[in-house]
């Protein structure tokens, strides 16, 4: 049975919750996609979105989720070059996937939530490639990789750096062109605070110079096509204009507050949310390394022993509350909470507390109070 309420509170890692001037905006009437008010609406869009990504290169906007951003920067590189993916989550997984349907790709695993060994990169990258791939924020374990350090060692040895910021780009720090990212993508429906359903990619002109002379490029994701159209303030097929109506709130809102503080508020977020299941006695999934950090985007914590995570799901839905689970091997063994979109303190306290009443009347806590205290003093506190 779904016991979700309309008014469930969605704590997942994307979609996320929608503010009411960007849900308004869904339902604007249809203006002609060839006409001068949609250019100006992608122009302005495209210019923002450049601000967002900390980037002087393009930034292209695809109809399509996340993924769909993922294939096209794969894809528009041709069929011919040697990847190195960089694996320690089921995004990276993805991506490791895409390269090798695409090319030729190698990859560097690390055990999911763990660290990934820039040496073991550097070792792969003295073997020769054409790009290497990376999950900024892995939202499937919680965990933000180091992208700098990367970005350098592709640089040094002439390899594109592909970056999957889906759960970062507008969310966590992440200076595409300072980073030395040649190919970085987001999708709506997270950090942005958009329904899902559209991508935003930036390209570098060295990765342009790689993609206009790729043999082959997708067809609906042809990102020359897609700069062509935009130069013209179109894209190449029909847009899903609601979502551009709605991403033109968006990025207002984003512009009101300030990117800098948006940043500054997730992490708050996330800072108290980790602080309190550790106050509450429950222990975070990732396993920091020298090259990664906790996520300010979305929690991973493990299911504690004497609860099964579906008994956990149901009884924060029957509080008004939608967690997310652990994915394929993480099913069961992990709990995640994202803090992206549009959520104030009093959600994420409301949260906490939920989830502290479970763990007492489940007997993992034995007193109400600490998990609660502990958010609220870092709320408090920022
Ligand atoms: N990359 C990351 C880091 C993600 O978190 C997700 C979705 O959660 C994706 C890629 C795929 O995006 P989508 O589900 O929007 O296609």
């Amino acid at each position: 049975m779904d016991n979700t309420t309309e008014t469930a509170l969605i704590m997942l890692p994307g979609p996320v919750p929608v503010a009411p001037q960007v849900l308004r905006a869904l339902s604007k009437p249809m203006i002609n996609h060839r006409g001068p008010e949609f250019r100006r609406l992608l122009d302005e869009s495209r210019e923002k979105l450049r601000g967002v990504f900390k980037t002087e290169s393009d930034v292209l906007i695809l109809n399509g989720s996340g993924t769909c951003a993922m294939e096209a920067a794969v894809g528009n590189l041709g069929t011919d070059k040697r990847y190195i993916a960089l694996e320690n989550g089921k995004f990276g997984e993805r991506l490791k996937s895409l390269t090798a349907l695409y090319g030729s790709s190698m990859a560097v695993i690390a055990d999911w939530g763990t660290s990934i060994e820039v040496e073991q990169v550097k070792q792969a990258l003295e073997t020769g490639a054409d790009a290497v791939t990376l999950v900024h924020n892995e939202t499937s374990t919680g965990m933000t990789n180091d992208v700098q350090q990367i970005g350098a060692l592709c640089r040094k040895r002439d390899a594109l750096l592909i970056m999957d910021g889906v759960s970062s780009i507008g969310g966590i720090q992440a200076p595409i062109d300072r980073w030395g990212v040649d190919i970085a993508f987001t999708g709506s429906q997270k950090c942005l605070g958009l329904p899902p359903g559209l991508s935003m990619i930036s390209v570098s002109d060295r990765a342009w110079d790689v993609i206009k002379t790729a043999e082959k490029r997708p067809y609906y994701a042809d990102l020359l096509a897609h700069r062509e159209a935009a130069e013209k303030g179109q894209t190449p097929y029909t847009p899903a204009m609601p979502l551009f109506f709605a991403l033109e709130e968006a990025l207002k809102l984003l512009e009101v507050e300030g990117l800098e503080a948006r940043i500054d508020r997730y992490s708050v977020y996330a800072e108290s949310i980790r602080t309190a299941v550790q106050a509450m006695g429950l222990e975070l999934f990732p396993k920091l390394g020298p090259s990664s950090a906790y996520s300010n985007t979305v929690t991973a914590i493990k299911v504690p022993p004497k609860l099964e995570f579906m008994a956990l799901k149901e009884a924060m839905e029957r509080r008004g509350i939608v967690i997310a689970g652990g994915q394929e091997r993480l099913k069961g063994h992990i709990f995640r909470i994202g803090n992206m979109g549009n959520l104030s303190k009093g959600d994420i306290l409301q949260v906490i507390e939920k989830l502290e009443l479970i763990l007492l009347e489940n007997g993992i806590v034995d007193a109400m109070g600490a998990g609660t205290l502990a958010a609220d003093c870092v709320l408090e506190g920022s």
